[in-house]
């Protein structure tokens, strides 16, 4: 007799989960479990009569595998061509290797562990031995083969088959972390929102969401697990929660929030077009950090004065390989148009640490965010950097362009990356293809060594940005993207602001500017303190740009500076923070 009960809907319960919030908004939507990362692929023991079935699992994922490579590949095939597409057939190859299948299938039954961890071990040894060989070819093959790996894993995973580019139905996704690559890739009229359980403020995966505007909240900790894909699910990017099954009464009550929200950024979108001057007329330039071209509209949208950061990485990691010279040229020129009458800043390559993809070549590092990263791959990969840097100063004929460099740790690599500017500046003269007379050259001040000399670096530039979210990282010690350490990630830290002090003082006797691009500009708790410092230029997402505009405006210049004067005399982070509250509270309590 059939059971009564069975098919009978499991009732759902609310369940609520605290992460912290980074980018503003309410998302509801079916959740979309992203499981992308090797580290969570965890050892398991098997039994030798599972042997079979594990490697039944395996044989499925490749075929899977080579399935999905194929729909790319014929994708590609007809929008950009057969000869672009081929690389794909070199994926297929390396995924049918049969020399490495034959050493999986070994493993599974010499060491009786499951197959992920067998073919992810497997894998490692592989590229490990690829990238020793003294052969451009196999090191570059290297990362190809990662790329199919990474594939494989998702497949055998059972449960994975999202990509952010491959949704169908809008959800909200829920990943162990997201790459930048992960990011700038996705399809962002499926993607609802962002949750990871990794990650903080000023992680990567953080500041696209703010850029594509996108509620998320990320430093869940460990949840993938508990849920089933298609889940309804509520993210509140404002407080910070992931809320499973919400009840109606709880999707009521979110609505209302919403209208609150929408009324004070209506109010906002009237700041547009006012200047950031404060009370006592101390002009500030407001401009956009910008990632990717759908960005473009936003510049204007949220009125910042042009764009005070390129982060042109983010136009490398979009796709499988570096785009050549012309394209870039083309995006350049675009932004520079969309720009005017303000300026660009583009910042050169920024590679490295948590950004890579397998054709920057960059190898597995122990420490990524102190080894091949920002300026130091772009001098180590000279081809990569001229080339950019061509594109750089073509673009420059069309509108006012800047560029700047980062993670630049002492002079050496400041002057290396300028002669480089002024090669490249005099091939174009030589072939008569057009550039600006003139081109500002800046460099951000991420690390302290660059903070502690600034006055030295100063003499060689036209202007200084302040990269906070590295230079607090550095500073402090801090992992930027570490969810287990975000508490002690303070930017509001006498250290911090010192440094920051430092940096705008060398700054002005040299008579360049100064401005910050990382997220304390965009955070308006700490805007007083940056006004206060003497700073002349904030850049940050564009959403945020009214309300820093109407910070600025609230502001007084001298009292500012007055509490920056007993910030950096404080004992803590916590006082500064207390104070800096205080002040925005009082001043702009509609915004915070
Ligand atoms: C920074 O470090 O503050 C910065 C703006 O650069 P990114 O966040 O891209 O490292
Ligand atoms: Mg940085």
């Amino acid at each position: 007799m059939p059971d009564e009960q069975s098919d009978a809907p499991t009732p759902t319960v609310e369940e609520r989960y605290k992460g912290i919030p980074v980018s503003p908004g309410i998302a509801i939507g079916p959740l979309v479990l992203l499981y992308a990362d090797e580290h969570i692929i965890r050892k398991r023991r098997i039994r030798p009569e599972d042997v079979a079935g594990e490697i039944a699992r395996f044989e499925a994922a490749l075929l899977k595998t080579r399935q999905q490579i194929q729909v790319i590949r014929n994708e590609l095939a007809s929008s950009i061509g057969e000869e672009d597409a081929s690389i794909f057939d070199a994926h297929i190859l390396l995924l049918e290797d049969t020399s490495l299948i034959e050493s999986v299938k070994e493993q599974l039954v010499s060491r009786l562990v499951n197959v992920d961890f067998a073919y992810e071990q497997v894998v490692r040894s592989y590229t490990r031995k690829m990238r020793e060989l003294d052969d451009d070819y196999f090191r570059e093959r290297a990362g190809d083969f990662l790329d199919v790996s990474r594939r494989v894993l998702r497949n055998l995973q059972g449960k994975v088959d999202a990509e952010l580019r491959n949704l169908d139905v809008a959800s909200v996704v829920l990943a162990h972390d997201l790459s930048p690559s992960d990011t700038a890739g996705m399809d962002r009229k499926l993607v609802l929102g962002l949750a990871t359980e990794a990650g903080s403020r000023t992680s990567h995966s953080a500041i696209m969401a703010r850029s594509l505007n996108l509620p998320a909240v990320v430093g869940l900790r460990e949840l993938i697990g508990k849920f089933e894909p298609g889940v309804e699910v509520l993210l509140d990017g404002y407080e910070g929660l992931l809320i499973v099954n919400p009840t109606d009464q709880t999707k009521h009550e979110y609505g209302q929030r919403e209208k609150i929200h929408e009324a004070v950024e209506v109010k906002l979108d009237a700041l547009r077009e006012t200047l950031p001057v404060t009370l006592d007329q101390r002009r500030i330039i407001v401009s956009a950090n910008v990632e990717i071209m759908e960005d473009l509209p936003l510049i204007k949208e949220h009125g910042a004065e042009g764009v005070g950061l390129l982060r042109t990485e983010y136009l490398f990691l979009n796709q499988n390989e570096s785009p050549t010279e012309d394209q870039q040229v083309e995006m350049y020129r675009e932004m520079a148009r969309a720009c005017q009458p303000h300026h660009i800043i583009i910042r050169t390559l920024d590679v490295g640490g948590d950004k890579k993809r397998p054709h920057l070549g960059i190898e597995q590092e122990v420490n990524p965010f102190l080894g091949f990263r920002g300026i130091r791959y772009s001098l180590g990969r000279p081809d990569i950097f001229r080339t950019q840097l061509r594109a750089i100063c073509r673009a420059s004929a069309e509108g006012n362009v800047r560029v700047m460099f980062p993670m630049v740790c002492d002079l050496s690599e400041l002057k290396a990356a300028r002669r480089l500017i002024d090669e490249v500046r005099e091939e174009l003269r030589q072939q008569n293809i057009p550039q600006a007379e003139k081109i500002e050259v800046g460099v951000m001040i991420e690390v302290p060594s660059a903070a502690l000399t600034a006055d030295i670096l100063a003499r060689h530039v036209d202007f200084f940005s302040i990269g906070s979210n590295d230079l607090i990282q550095y500073t402090l010690a801090i992992d930027r993207g570490n969810e287990n350490v975000s508490a002690m990630y303070q930017p509001a830290h006498p250290a911090v602001l010192r440094l920051m002090q430092t940096v705008v003082e060398a700054a002005h006797r040299n008579n360049i500017w100064v401005g910050v691009c990382g997220e304390m500009a965009a955070d308006v708790i700490l805007v007083p303190a940056l006004i206060g410092l003497g700073v002349d230029e904030l850049s940050a997402g564009a959403a945020s740009i009214p309300r820093i505009k109407r910070a600025i405006q609230s502001l007084n210049y001298e009292e500012a500076r007055q509490l920056v004067a007993r910030c950096v005399l404080n004992e803590s982070a916590e006082a500064n923070q207390a104070e800096l509250e205080q002040m925005a509270r009082r001043l702009y309590p509609e915004i915070l």
